[in-house]
């Protein structure tokens, strides 16, 4: 029976004296810089001659680890290989599949602190929210395995006399994960496990900038007992290796997280038929998201404020659930502004290992610049609401909300994918959930209201992949909040949920006539 893995308590001081030990190991192995990221191809690593650093976020003159780019030589050679292990790994039962992925499981519980402690200095992430990763990371090996357990098992279909009909799965062969950098070991995990726990073979490009994380990810899979022909880890920029990846003959499936640029690029490309493909390849492709919360006028504004506030600044507005539009119904507007800006002035912004973090830097100086010229332009454009208090050193970007903001304007449109909030007022709820779902995106929405009335409209009409009532509306967990939205937020079904592993094999049915006269001697 799955259960979602336990965070941290880090209210009790053994809990946190284990994160800073663990901090103070990565901090040693970067300053010996220890730390690296190689293609890992048949289960050895391959220096390459294209290093690039990986630096942290919340000093990027440290550099946390170094990245060895794959060439494309390299890259081919790392799908040949993965197309020959596809072929004996399918073989390998389901149960022993789901046994490995589960050993692979407890090593992640086992390194817990350490990799939580790799989390905030490569991706920037404040304690609870590395915590949050490892743990999911973990959930989606457990859940994963457990489900496979399921849908191995071949079902008989129809009920006829004299026949018997099995309905089962088998893999689809050679896949590819490419992931974000925004939950650096979850995300990659969940897609690199639902690839292998089904049977296929994966090569997995992870972002550019938490590829370190990636690479003990990788490890950590080998060293439970996936063998060295089934994964690999193919380092280096998305536009080179990444879409050679996507364009190869070899490759069966594209799993993909990240913008919706590069996922509907994916799409196109992987919908082109390549000389000696075999099969049609299937992409999973996870998107962004420009999410909403209401607030009804009747809400409870204490929660209500807290909610907004967690999902629009947690890791710096860095997810794909971030709350980025508020709509405020009616005569609360005024007051809900002034107590969200007071509130949002109490956000502590510093560096992400100090355990008082709230706000942390955003993932890279082009982030960081992009955010401050969105700012900017919005300024002139827009009502600034709050601008926050930022340190000088670290890629920091101020906590910024804007009010009045048209459903016209570009900031209510576009996703920003860092802190800023934009905020409006609807005169009831009918115009609320028509401002919310006046969007190309369908990811995550969360109303807060006391009213059923119109929480069964919202219910309803509030057309998101994820709809949370009187919560915030980030913090999915794996099988409780099956996630992913539709629109342009995504193609394929939701993580951690009942139907997302079965997009990683095909259903075949063999149908026997049982009437037989006797088998022949063999
Ligand atoms: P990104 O699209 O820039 O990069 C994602 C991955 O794609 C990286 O590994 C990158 O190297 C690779 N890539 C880039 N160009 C490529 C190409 N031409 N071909 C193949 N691969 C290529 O996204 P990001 O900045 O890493 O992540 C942020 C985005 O991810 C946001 O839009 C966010 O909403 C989205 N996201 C969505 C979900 C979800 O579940 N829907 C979850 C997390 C993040």
């Amino acid at each position: 029976m799955f259960k979602n893995e336990p965070l941290t308590d880090f209210t009790i001081e053994s809990n946190r004296a284990i994160y800073r030990a663990a901090l103070d190991k990565i901090n040693d192995q970067i300053h010996r810089a220890a730390l690296s990221a190689k293609p890992i191809i048949d289960g050895r690593e391959i220096p390459t001659s294209t290093i690039i650093n990986s630096t942290d976020p919340s000093d990027p003159t440290i550099i946390v680890g170094t990245i060895h780019n794959a060439d494309l030589k390299l890259t081919e050679e790392a799908l040949s290989t993965l197309n020959r292990g596809a072929e004996k790994w399918r073989l390998v039962s389901f149960e022993k599949r789901a046994l490995i992925i589960k050993r692979a499981a407890q090593i992640m519980r086992n390194q817990k602190a350490e990799l939580n402690a790799l989390i905030t200095r490569e991706s920037g992430k404040p304690w609870q929210e590395a915590d949050g990763d490892t743990a999911e990371a973990i959930d989606f090996c457990e859940y994963y395995a457990e489900e496979m357990l399921r849908l191995g098992v071949p079902q008989k279909m129809g009920n006829t006399p004299g026949e018997e009909n099995l309905y089962f799965y088998q893999p689809r062969g050679v896949g590819v994960v490419i992931s974000p950098w925004n939950f650096p070991l979850a995300i990659a995990c969940g897609m690199v496990v639902a690839g292998l726990v089904t049977g296929n073979a994966v090569a997995l490009k992870p972002s550019e900038q938490t590829a370190i994380i990636a690479h003990r990810l990788v490890r950590i899979f080998l060293e439970a007992g996936i063998p060295g022909d089934v994964i690999a880890l193919i380092p280096g920029r998305g536009s080179v290796v990444g879409a050679h990846m996507v364009k190869s003959p070899v490759v069966d499936f594209i799993c993909f997280t990240g913008s919706q640029e590069v996922g509907l690029d994916i799409i196109k490309t992987a919908a082109t038929i390549e000389p000696g493909q075999r099969n049609v390849k299937k992409v999973v492709a996870e998107m962004g998201g420009k999410n909403a919360t209401i607030i009804d006028e009747d809400a409870d504004l204490d929660e209500a404020i807290k909610g907004v506030l967690f999902a629009a600044f947690g890791y710096a507005g860095q997810k794909c659930s971030a709350c980025s539009r508020a709509i405020i119904i009616g005569n609360i507007y005024e007051t809900f502004i002034e107590r969200l800006c007071h509130a949002a002035s109490d956000l502590i912004c510093g560096p992400a290992k100090e355990a008082s973090t709230f706000l942390p830097p955003v993932i890279d100086i082009a982030s960081q610049k992009r955010l401050l010229d969105q700012i900017n332009r919005a300024s002139s454009e827009l009502k600034l609401a709050f601008k926050g208090e930022v340190p000088a050193v670290g890629n920091f970007v101020p906590a910024t909300i804007f009010r009045d903001v048209p459903a016209s304007h570009w900031l209510w449109q576009e996703e920003l994918f860092g802190p800023v909030l934009a905020c409006c007022r609807a005169k009831d709820f009918g115009e609320a959930l028509q401002l919310a779902n006046n969007s190309a995106y369908a990811l995550t929405g969360a109303v807060f209201s006391r009213s059923p009335a119109n929480l069964n409209r919202a219910r309803l009409e509030f057309r998101v992949g994820n709809l949370y009532i009187n919560r915030k509306q980030t913090g999915a967990l794996v099988y409780r909040q099956p996630f992913g939205g539709f629109k342009m937020s995504g193609v394929g079904s939701k993580a951690g949920g009942p139907d997302y592993l079965v997009q990683f094999m095909e259903p075949r049915t063999i149908t026997e006539n049982t009437m037989r006269k006797g088998f022949a001697p063999s």
